[in-house]
């Protein structure tokens, strides 16, 4: 397969050798080029010279706490991060994506599911770099087309959005599994943070997105902090989505 993610490098620090092998021949499988290091420090040594385009990073590794390897990685280099955790660790999880994760895989994972994460947030990483090239973006069976601002239900259902909620599910979108303050999700309209238009707008995006709006299965409130949009987000107008 012919793709623009070819050649991609992908640093992986897990200890396990077999998980790290698993790893390894999933993303060959795609063209991508991987480099496994069995602990943190030997990642970060290497990270003076080595420009991985996106590292996977265990948060249950021997010699450093894996979050705090996460954040030595992002102070290190700019590039994508993905963090595989185990169940147990769902705290961690969501301090990963405060702390600049850009997606998460809990364990034990497919490793088709992994390799779309992967894929995503590479392609998130080129759109950020190219804006503009957005146009529609699909998560858990929807579709959103950016350009006119209409909604399309797993069912087919159209629904048109007012600009004020097409500009909020713009930032979710483009901002997945990350805690998004409230600052950020009112976008360039004058509000103030305590303004409870935006809970307003939340709670009408809801209602529509979801099917039971006290579920909050995609928008979840994060208490004190903001919100988070749990959805794997793809944009198939970027190039071909090679049907993972
Ligand atoms: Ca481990």
């Amino acid at each position: 397969m012919k793709d623009h993610d070819s050649g991609k490098l992908i640093a992986i620090v897990e200890d396990d050798p077999d998980v790290a092998r698993i790893i390894e021949q999933v993303l060959r499988d795609f063209s991508l080029r991987t480099i496994w290091y069995r602990s943190a420090g030997d990642l970060l040594r290497r990270l003076r010279t080595l420009s991985p385009d996106l590292c996977i990073i265990d948060l249950g590794l021997p010699d450093m706490d894996g979050i705090e390897a996460m954040q030595r990685v992002r102070a290190q280099s700019s590039c994508g991060i993905l963090i595989l955790t185990g169940r147990a660790h769902v705290s961690d999880r969501v301090m990963g994506l405060e702390l600049g994760a850009d997606d998460y895989v809990l364990k034990p994972f497919e490793p088709r599911e992994l390799v779309a994460r992967v894929r995503s947030i590479l392609r998130r990483r080129e759109n950020t770099a190219a804006p503009g090239t957005r146009q529609v973006a699909e998560f858990s069976g929807w579709r959103f087309n950016l350009g006119n601002n209409t909604l399309s239900a797993p069912n087919g259902e159209e629904h048109a959005l007012s600009t004020a909620e097409a500009e909020l599910l713009k930032v979710f979108v483009q901002n997945p599994n990350r805690i998004l303050q409230r600052e950020k999700l009112m976008g360039t309209r004058d509000l103030a943070p305590t303004d409870r238009a935006i809970d307003v707008r939340i709670s009408r995006l809801r209602r529509k997105l979801e099917p039971d709006p006290q579920s909050q299965a995609l928008i979840k409130t994060v208490y004190g902090a903001g919100y988070l949009f749990l959805a794997t987000v793809n944009w198939p107008e970027e190039g071909n989505s090679g049907g993972v």
